[in-house]
């Protein structure tokens, strides 16, 4: 989906915000395209350093008006876009698409959620979207479409580390000076400029939109909170958040089979181990895909997000994350039968839509 919006160096946004004025006293939202900023194409920038950070992150949070930036650069030079809408709270929430960059309906998913903040009511939950963290792994996807059934672009190398499996280790904070995963391994330069901003950025609540090829399993899903020693917090307010969602979009007539809402509803996800009660010890899954040199193992940003961090310098709570598997890799585009087509962007819509009137919504708020 193509937007008017664009690319800007981080000085032309950040001079686009402060000359920005509202439409009008209620109409507090202004739609980026109408800011008069201008398209650039020519991104200049030294991708040779691990971690090019364009945007005073801090600056970027205070905006009283959507604003968009980019992070910083992926390995082959490539922008990752973020974008920020102000909430009717103080609440704040990070919404990420195409993790894995194979999964070309999840940055379709974040792109829709972003047309739809720019034309609605603000959202209770201050939120900040990157619509595409692995760019150039999603544009691998895209250009060998006919193998995204075969995962094309899921890792950025015949060598690399699942993406979502490059995470500190659980209750440790990320440091930039030594961004190594838990198994010791160097941390992708993307997943590093995702981690320093949930850092900054302190969200009380993540989603990181996936999808998933058995249909079957597509669905709404949470990860249990603990504390520093994995030891469980409740799980009820995390399960109904995503079955909430989940319901949302089945009242729609729209594919979340793998909550089972038919049945006995589920938040948990097929291969996540059972739920601890409340003070009991939270097991980990830390072994995902099946690869060569265990690059499929490793702590998830599910796991690592829901954990509390209690190191020396830095100290977090456990945020809520939900896990979003939509039905199916493709994005609509690449449905070439009409009907299936039609049924990949309903889906899409409705999974956005999701986000925005349940996720962002005044609903079982962090404390
Ligand atoms: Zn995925």
């Amino acid at each position: 989906m193509k937007r008017f919006i664009v690319l800007l160096l981080p000085i032309i946004v950040l001079a686009g915000i402060l000359n920005a004025q509202p439409l009008d006293n209620d109409l507090s939202y202004l739609p980026v395209k109408a800011r008069g900023i201008e398209k650039t194409d020519s991104i200049t920038s030294d991708s040779t350093s691990i971690i090019k950070q364009t945007i005073d992150l801090d600056i970027f949070f205070k905006n009283k008006y959507p604003a968009y930036a980019v992070l910083g650069y992926t390995k082959q030079n490539r922008p990752v876009e973020v974008y920020y809408f102000p909430g009717n709270s103080k609440k704040r929430a990070l919404i990420i698409g195409g993790i894995h960059g194979s999964e070309l309906s999840s940055i379709e998913i974040a792109d829709s959620v972003i047309d739809y903040l720019l034309a609605t009511k603000k959202p209770y939950y201050n939120v900040v979207i990157i619509p595409s963290l692995f760019p150039d792994n999603a544009e691998t996807a895209k250009t060998i479409i006919k193998e995204v059934e075969l995962n094309t672009g899921r890792y950025t190398d015949d060598s690399a580390v699942d993406p979502n499996r490059q995470m500190p280790a659980l209750a440790k904070a990320f440091d930039p000076d030594n961004p190594l995963d838990y198994n010791g391994r160097l941390i992708e330069k993307e997943n590093q400029l995702l981690l320093q901003l949930i850092q900054q950025f302190s969200p009380s609540r993540i989603i990181n939109i996936h999808a998933i090829r058995d249909t079957l399993k597509g669905g709404v899903y949470a990860d249990p909170r603990t504390d520093c020693n994995s030891i469980a917090m409740g799980f009820e307010t995390d399960s109904n958040l995503a079955i909430t969602m989940a319901k949302y979009i089945n009242d729609n007539d729209g594919n979340v089979w793998g909550n089972n809402l038919l049945g006995c509803p589920t938040a948990l996800y097929y291969t996540d181990p059972d739920i601890a009660s409340v003070g009991g010890f939270q097991r980990r899954n830390l072994n995902g895909s099946s690869l060569p040199n265990n690059r499929g193992c490793g702590v998830s940003l599910g796991s690592w997000a829901t954990t509390a961090v209690c190191d020396k310098q830095y100290h977090r709570n456990a945020i809520r994350l939900i896990t979003m598997e939509f039905p199916g890799y493709k994005s609509s585009s690449c449905y070439l039968i009409d009907d299936e087509r039609n049924n990949c962007i309903k889906n899409i819509r409705l999974y956005a839509l999701s986000v925005i009137n349940v996720f962002l919504n005044n609903l079982y708020c962090e404390e």
